[in-house]
């Protein structure tokens, strides 16, 4: 966490000014904008943590959350007063297994349940790993603006100015799995973090795309982390028994 921190002063130094997801697709920032994605797969704590570190710095981001893996409600409203936009990390058609009527279903109710704690704008669909199933096909059958959502964290914000980075394979060459991918996105000559920081003091792209998953990225010992932490792990407990009893 102590390397990302690093690299969010690295943006800021270098003059980006940072928007949500929401806010790039309303009202983008004029000149250098970095938009930062969030996807909560695993370890919501990590992204409490993150959520934390960004505010510190006086940053806004993108935290998507899955239901039910990372549906903590404690941990997505203290996000969201932290300043960030909260969003619903979609993965209904892997679910139905390629059911689109339940699919949509299964969309209408978490959307719901995430908007009974927090006001969703836009989603972001979960690349399953295990699932032959890319669940922005839902889209091809459905409309998300019926159901009040605004954009989507890919099919939104493709084609646009954004040069896009994730850290999916660890790495932040462009060795992500085709699922991950952005439509017609560039691709920085980056591998480590390290090497990130350097190239954003120097490259003088205007517009940047990162997503970064909060679980890959260790929580260090830090007081910060530790004293947001200990007061809710017995409600994560908790909703951890809830989900595997479910
Ligand atoms: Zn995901």
């Amino acid at each position: 966490m102590a390397k990302y921190e690093e690299l969010c002063r690295a943006l800021l130094a270098a003059g980006y000014v940072p928007a949500t997801v929401y806010e790039y697709l309303t009202a983008p920032p004029a000149g250098r904008t970095v938009v930062l994605r969030h996807d909560v797969d695993r370890k919501p704590e990590n992204a409490l943590a993150m959520a934390g570190l960004e505010s510190d710095l006086g940053i806004h981001s993108t935290y998507y959350f899955r239901h039910p893996a990372t549906f903590v409600p404690e941990v997505i409203g203290r996000v969201q007063a932290l300043g960030h936009e909260v969003g619903y990390h979609y993965e209904v058609l892997a679910k139905a297994r390629g059911d689109y009527t339940k699919a949509i279903g299964l969309f209408d109710r978490e959307l719901a349940e995430f908007r009974e704690i927090c006001d969703v704008r836009t989603v972001c669909m979960h690349g399953s790993p295990l699932s032959r199933y890319d669940n922005r096909d839902l889209w091809k059958e459905y409309d998300f603006r019926d159901y009040g959502v605004l954009g989507e964290a890919y099919l939104s914000m493709a084609g646009g100015d954004l040069l896009y980075l994730t850290d999916t394979g660890r790495n932040w060459g462009g060795k992500h799995s085709i699922r991950d991918a952005m439509p017609g996105a560039g691709v920085a000559p980056v591998e480590t973090t390290d090497e990130l920081v350097r190239w954003v003091e120097s490259s003088g792209v205007e517009g940047l795309y990162l997503t970064v998953h909060p679980e890959r990225w260790a929580v260090g010992e830090g007081e910060w982390a530790i004293s947001s932490l200990t007061d809710f792990t017995v409600n994560i407990g908790k909703r951890v028994l809830q989900v595997m009893r479910a």
